[in-house]
């Protein structure tokens, strides 16, 4: 019987050892024996599926991996330490000296790092396309343009693309369509079905939940993910196999994590549209969001994240901050516990100020990823802070 992703996320597991264990085991071992010349022989050529050794394969990563694989609908995967070693790899197994990638410019800010100072010492050139600006992406492509990368809703201004559109772009230019979908997570949002070649992950945040281990993956096609893998089997990004049973072990709850996640947010979101000291609210379900009609047409809900201005600019944002009484300063997302965050003075310090402008991040951006606390306590926390304001 074929099983739908949401039952296999909670029923993949690797083989039990003889104690049968209900729950999955965890195989901390670097290293896999064989029984005899042949059969060594045989892994080693190929010819097997054996585990050789654990920066290739392990079997608890592999549990993670397949449930991820399924969750994305996707063909094949492979699990890194990190959201970034994924997004690296990514990138460094696909393009090559001369080749060109677009890429959405609100995007993570270590991926930023990566596009700007590090792509063009191997050659690889860059062009920034904005989210808000879709109509202006095709003009960007030149004939050695080889990948678009973009992440949706993005970060941290939580604008929507198209995934749709960015698939049919893909096609037309035969460009490998690759998607950060952290923020959304597979229960959510699921960009294979709207063309996308790879998917990469910041396991890291809701899909961990709990603000506990680091972890990544990158899954799609079965011949794509081949080379993802060859390049992190000899470059060593492994995930460790404690982080792949923590996170295996988060994704038997996602969904019902992310539901609740999402419920919270929206509520809050609502409730606070209108308060005095902001300028504006953004959440991807808010009828007031520009694209909010797309969101609905490929998010399952708005996710946990939601955005506002405050209309008193950079003071008020420190000023809100140190209000907080319940809410964590901390530079995380995806959390049991709400994480409060003010972009311009943190994750994207490192930015240009003309660089911030250009992604939104304006001074008095504060960013909300919420919790699975009351959501009642988590909005008489923002609203007391912002009395202060
Ligand atoms: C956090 C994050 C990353 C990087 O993930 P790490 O696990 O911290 O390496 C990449 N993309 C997005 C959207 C993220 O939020």
């Amino acid at each position: 019987m074929e099983y739908h992703p949401l039952t296999k996320a909670i029923r993949i597991q690797t083989e039990r050892t003889n104690e049968m264990e209900h729950s999955t085991p965890m195989f901390l071992t670097s290293s896999f024996q064989f029984e005899n010349a042949e059969d060594m022989r045989a892994a080693f050529a190929d010819e097997t599926d054996d585990n050789i050794y654990s920066r290739f394969s392990n079997p608890t990563v592999q549990e993670f991996t397949d449930k991820m694989v399924a969750l994305e609908g996707a063909e094949a995967g492979y699990a890194t330490a990190s959201g970034m070693s994924a997004v690296f790899a990514s990138f460094m197994a696909f393009l090559k000296a001369g080749d060109h990638l677009l890429a959405c410019n609100s995007i993570f800010g270590s991926t930023h790092t990566i596009i700007t100072k590090y792509l063009p010492k191997y050659g690889i050139e860059y062009t920034y396309v904005s989210a808000d600006k879709p109509e202006e992406w095709e003009a960007a492509i030149r004939p050695n343009t080889k990948m678009l990368y973009i992440e949706t809703p993005t970060n941290p201004g939580l604008d929507i693309i198209d995934l749709e559109a960015a698939g049919q772009l893909c096609k037309k230019h035969n460009l490998i369509y690759n998607v950060d979908n952290c923020f959304a997570t597979p229960v959510n949002q699921r960009p294979i079905e709207f063309g996308a070649d790879l998917v990469v992950h910041s396991a890291t945040k809701w899909i961990d939940g709990q603000g506990r281990v680091l972890g990544g993956v990158v899954v799609g096609k079965k011949e794509l993910i081949k080379e993802v893998y060859l390049f992190c089997r000899s470059s060593g990004p492994a995930l460790s196999p404690f982080n792949a049973w923590v996170l295996s072990k988060s994704l038997e709850t996602l969904d019902v994590r992310m539901e609740r996640h999402a419920a919270n947010a929206l509520s809050i979101a609502t409730k606070l549209q209108d308060h005095p000291k902001l300028s504006w609210v953004k959440y991807p379900f808010l009828p007031s969001h520009p694209k909010s009609e797309i969101a609905k047409k490929q998010m399952q809900n708005g996710g946990g994240l939601f955005c506002f201005e405050l209309k008193g600019g950079l003071e008020s944002g420190r000023k809100f901050l140190d209000s907080l009484q319940l809410m964590s300063l901390t530079a995380n997302l995806g959390d049991t516990r709400s994480i409060a965050s003010h972009p311009a003075s943190t994750t994207h310090a490192k930015l240009t100020e003309e660089e911030r402008q250009a992604v939104s991040i304006t001074p008095g951006l504060i960013r909300i990823s919420v919790g699975l606390e009351y959501a009642d306590d988590i909005l008489n926390d923002i609203l007391q802070a912002l009395e202060q304001c």
